[in-house]
């Protein structure tokens, strides 16, 4: 698949210093439309879709709010903070207003794996399917986001 004039413009964005400090690309040095057929192709190997994987995230976020910035039991073996940080940040898509800068850390004391995770990357995975570059501080890996919030193929929340 071909890079849009939008992708391109979307990868400008991602670069560091621009949005953020560090970026959202990482050291990946490939072009955002390989990075997102990449990370949609393991998605769809695991039988889950995007939409899904982010409900998912902003379920364990909604729960975790309750900790007021610590970590708090959510059953049934997991433990979430969330780190609520002022302001926002804009989308580099460039297709929103603000995405707040919440941070979201989650344990699986069952098979014990973790992930930390925004605001930012809950809107990514949700709206395009980016799990971000990799050597990106935040990549959240959809394999390894399933294995941690233990997404499975539900028949019944397939769309
Ligand atoms: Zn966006």
């Amino acid at each position: 698949m071909k890079q849009s004039p939008e992708i391109k413009k979307a990868q400008d964005n991602m670069q560091p210093g621009v949005i953020t400090v560090q970026g959202f690309i990482g050291t990946d040095h490939r072009d955002l439309i390989e990075i997102l057929d990449e990370d949609a192709n393991t998605v769809k190997k695991f039988g889950l879709t995007h939409r899904q994987i982010a409900g998912k995230m902003r379920e364990f976020k909604e729960a975790g709010l309750k900790g007021l910035d610590e970590f708090i039991h959510v059953p049934p073996h997991f433990e979430v903070r969330v780190s609520t940080v002022r302001g926002g940040l804009r989308c580099p898509f460039e297709d929103h207003g603000m995405i707040p800068k919440s941070n979201i850390q989650v344990k699986n004391l069952k098979n014990n794996t973790s992930i930390d995770y925004t605001d930012m990357s809950i809107h990514f995975i949700g709206q395009h399917g980016f799990y971000q570059g990799k050597g990106s501080p935040y990549r959240t890996p959809p394999e390894k986001l399933a294995e941690v919030l233990e997404i499975h193929t539900d028949p019944d929340t397939q769309q």
